[in-house]
């Protein structure tokens, strides 16, 4: 029943169908994207530039005028976008540039028997320049200058204005009108080109990871999880991508990926039935029977419809102990539907899960969230545990979270623990268990199997 759900979806991806992208799609732009920016901006400067050199021989001063406001409009972009203000240098370029092709529209550029209108043609770049910076950046502002682009656009096409404020000589309009004409049609199919080459990149990106599924490439590394006395008492699964063409791929780089992707339902659950195997593995050797595994839930993991019987149906189907199963999940589930958040986690609860807030203290946390909240264990995040030795405020609030959590009936485990120091502070303070370099990194399964191994025998 799971293998369908999740085969079926395997297979309408790798049949070519494309994924279900989320409109929140990528959020940073390949270095081409960026070097098209710089190269456009570069070149509005440069038209504006060369035709205000040719207006001033001709002495048309308030042309050369606008022309030197384009030129100037296009360096300040370019070097908003050297000095890393993308988003901002093209909010910027794009509001001059649709001021400057207004003025120009209605005051010096109107349709003669010698020449039509030309400079609305920049309209429909500098809208479709917004319209990257819009898949870049989700913001207002960038969708209002794109009506205003079309909508200037359309009047400026269509409006019947036949005085000019200033006559320009007829044989710069006619010259103008192909040059003009010729620079905006190339700079439009830039940008097309542009669009294009972003979308083959995040759908290469989106195949790779689902073929990656497919091709074995993904594998789970055990992070040991230890009690006060540092005995092992369980391991987080921790992804890793070890990707052909990119190397080893951390999952900080790659989930947040194939989050906005739509693929960490499909991973996720890989996931889980993969740490289901090895807990199933565990519970029929009486050297790890004991050993809890915790396993990562992304939101969208949590929320999607069919998650609590996906994870009955994998318990059933690997034969793993619930009560030996813990899934993190972050803070960020706080900032969904809270109700819809309770009620699946008290079904997981009825199955014998443990649920456990990883990350704690660097979200949404609120105390009313987390005494409603069927949660048992906290996880309190690296950088209050690496903080608490070097601060006293910073302490007295991991000793709180500790002694706030204890009252609820939660346990805490501290995270990120690098030195005996910090785990010596942590224990006063009341953490029974702990996680971090100083116990072990995150280790191969058969390394991990060896160190247990290794343990009972000392322990005998
Ligand atoms: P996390 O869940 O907070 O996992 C702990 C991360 O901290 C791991 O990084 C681990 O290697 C690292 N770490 C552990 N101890 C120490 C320490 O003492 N010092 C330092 N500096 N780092 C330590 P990793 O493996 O790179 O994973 C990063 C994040 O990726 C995880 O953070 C988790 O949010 C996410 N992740 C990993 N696997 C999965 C997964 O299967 N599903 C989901 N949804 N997320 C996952
Ligand atoms: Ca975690
Ligand atoms: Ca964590």
């Amino acid at each position: 029943m799971i293998k369908t759900t999740y085969d079926a979806k395997l297979g309408e991806m790798m049949a070519g169908t494309r994924p279900q992208v989320s409109s929140e799609i990528a959020n940073h732009y390949s270095t081409r994207m960026v070097a098209a920016f710089r190269y456009g901006s570069l070149a509005i400067a440069g038209v504006g530039l060369i035709q205000a050199v040719v207006f001033a021989l001709m002495g048309s001063w308030l042309v050369v005028a606008m022309e030197l406001a384009v030129f100037v409009a296009g360096l300040a972009i370019y070097v908003l976008i050297r000095r890393g203000h993308l988003a901002f240098g093209v909010l910027v370029g794009q509001a001059a540039l649709l001021l400057i092709a207004i003025i120009m529209g209605l005051l010096l550029d109107v349709p003669t028997s010698e020449a039509p209108r030309i400079s609305h043609l920049y309209l429909l770049v500098v809208a479709a320049l917004g319209y990257l910076n819009y898949q870049r950046e989700k913001s207002r502002t960038q969708l209002a200058l794109i009506g205003l682009c079309l909508l200037s656009f359309i009047v400026l096409a269509s409006a019947p204005i036949t005085s000019p404020f200033i006559v320009m000589p007829d044989v710069a309009r006619t010259i103008g009108t192909w040059a003009n004409a010729f620079v905006a049609t190339a700079m439009l199919a830039a940008c097309f080109h542009a669009m294009q080459a972003e979308l083959t990149r995040k759908d290469k990106y989106s195949r790779d990871l689902m073929a990656a599924l497919w091709r074995g490439e993904f594998n789970l590394v055990y992070q040991p999880q230890v009690d006060g006395s540092q005995n092992t008492v369980g391991a987080e699964a921790l992804l890793r991508w070890n990707s052909p063409q990119r190397g080893s791929v951390s999952p900080v780089e790659f989930i947040p990926q194939a989050e906005k992707l739509g693929l960490m339902v499909t991973i996720g659950g890989w996931v889980l039935e993969r740490g289901c195997c090895t807990l199933a593995e565990w519970g029929a050797s009486p050297h790890f029977r004991h050993l809890s595994l915790s396993i990562n839930v992304s939101t969208s993991q949590l929320m999607h419809e069919d998650f609590e019987s996906f994870v009955r149906d994998t318990l059933v189907k690997t034969g793993a102990d619930p009560r030996r199963l813990i899934l993190e999940l972050t803070e960020s589930v706080l900032v969904t539907d809270i109700e819809l958040v309770i009620g699946k986690l008290n079904a997981l609860r009825e199955l014998g899960i443990t649920i456990a807030l990883d990350d704690f203290g660097t979200g949404y946390s609120s105390l009313s969230y987390l005494r409603r909240l069927p949660i048992q264990q906290i996880k309190i995040d690296r950088s209050f545990v690496q903080d608490a030795v070097n601060s006293s405020d910073s302490a007295s609030l991991v000793k709180n979270i500790v002694l706030m959590s204890r009252d609820l009936g939660r346990t805490v485990l501290a995270e990120g623990v690098e030195t005996m120091e910090q785990h010596n502070l942590l224990a006063q303070f009341g953490c029974i268990e702990f996680q971090g370099y100083i116990y072990g990194k995150p280790m191969a399964l058969n390394d991990f199997e060896q160190r247990i191994e290794v343990e009972t025998r000392g322990l005998a």
